[in-house]
């Protein structure tokens, strides 16, 4: 089965090539435009992997990453952050909040998928 991985973004041109870039390489890619759209999502459908942009509007990645971690049904999905090179203490923050990894924006075409896929393996080797 296809892994199932969680976008929760509000930018259309990042859901768009993020989407772009992991249905291509045989992910199956679910999509939400804020936070709370995100969480009940995530409750609904259990990802594999949920992909979490920092800067959201009304309620940001670290509030939903949060959210995330304190229900039963979401608490055990894996959540990589998304944040911008330019925002310093953003990794930090997101790690705190509950976040496994980050990966920086702009999102590099070409390094996307090879970094989500080094994540995933870090998550295998240490549920083994
Ligand atoms: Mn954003």
């Amino acid at each position: 089965m296809n892994p199932r991985v969680l976008l929760i973004e509000d930018n259309a041109q990042n859901r768009y090539l993020a989407t772009f870039l992991l249905e291509r390489s045989g992910y199956t890619v679910m999509e939400a435009v804020d936070g709370r759209a995100g969480i009940e999502l995530a409750a609904a459908t259990r990802p594999d992997l949920i992909l979490l942009d920092i800067q959201l509007p009304s309620m940001d990645g670290y509030a939903v990453a949060r959210a995330l971690r304190s229900q039963d049904a979401t608490a055990g999905i894996p959540i990589i952050a998304v944040t911008s090179y330019a925002m310093v203490g953003d990794r930090e923050k997101a790690m705190a909040a509950g976040c496994i990894g980050y990966i920086e924006k702009p999102i590099d075409p070409d390094t996307f998928v090879a970094e989500i896929a080094r994540w995933r393996a870090r998550i295998r080797g240490a549920s083994e």
